[in-house]
């Protein structure tokens, strides 16, 4: 089988800083796959690099076989992969609805549309609740939700996921994690990018750890969570 997602030798730089110096690794069709490691590791210049917007300084990236060296992010998205940022960035002003819809900007098939904004709705029941507010009203975990939600309305074959977790209590942790897990069940093939090692590798099919720049340790989500240096440096275990 060859994978949805294909990341070879990918390097990155910030003008001479090397953020991501070398790191290879696939996704295929209907796992998890998560990156895991501390600040500054690498994690979201990896993602912002296969989104298109950041360019590399070397490696390939193929996507669904295509190579996505030649295309702009906006063309990226419509071949199929979405990308959840970091921080959220959602649209504080507008509806939560309309900056669902924002998600499907690519699409015209209204009907289609109706129903996976309801689909949003079934999955997070809040932003149903709340879908005539302005989405700044939300908090920071329904605003989580809302970045979820509106990357799933472009219909994604593969979602990015950028720290879901960040800042939320853990209750509001815990439901994005459950949301994750019903989403894999659903069959959505994602790319998990997480500083909470424990809940990450606890959902994930494949884990790889990042460590400035490089991938130092790969595995299945089972064998990193009970890996005795992962332990130690990750779950804050002596
Ligand atoms: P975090 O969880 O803190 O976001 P991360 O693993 O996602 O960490 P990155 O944000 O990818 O890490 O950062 C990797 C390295 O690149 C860090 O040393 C960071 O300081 C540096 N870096 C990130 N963005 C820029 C930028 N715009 N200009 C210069 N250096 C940057």
């Amino acid at each position: 089988m060859t994978a949805l997602l294909e990341v070879e030798d990918l390097k990155v730089a910030y003008g001479k800083i090397e953020a991501v110096k070398g790191i290879s690794f696939t996704v295929d069709e209907g796992e998890v796959v998560t990156l895991i490691g501390t600040n500054g590791a690498g994690k979201t210049t990896t993602l912002r690099t296969i989104s298109g917007l950041l360019k590399p300084l070397s490696g390939r990236i193929t996507f669904n076989g295509e190579p996505l060296r030649k295309y702009r992010a906006d063309q990226i998205v419509s071949l199929g992969l979405a990308h959840s940022p970091e921080g959220r960035h959602i649209f504080p002003r507008m509806t939560i609805e309309d900056n669902l819809r924002l998600g499907a900007y690519l699409r015209n098939d209204s009907d289609g549309i109706n129903k996976d904004i309801q689909r949003a709705y079934d999955l997070f029941p809040i932003l149903g609740e709340r879908r005539k507010q302005a989405a700044g009203t939300l908090s920071g975990g329904e605003q989580q939700m809302l970045a979820m939600g509106r990357a799933l309305m472009s219909q994604p074959k593969l979602l990015m996921l950028d720290e879901p977790s960040m800042g939320l209590s853990p209750i509001m942790m815990q439901k994005i994690m459950e949301t994750i897990v019903e989403l894999k069940n659903q069959g959505t093939t994602i790319l998990l990018v997480e500083q909470n090692a424990q809940a990450a590798l606890s959902l994930a099919d494949q884990g790889h750890v990042m460590e400035v720049g490089n991938i130092v340790l790969s595995g299945t989500g089972t064998n990193l969570l009970t890996d005795e240096s992962v332990r130690k440096a990750y779950l804050g275990e002596d």
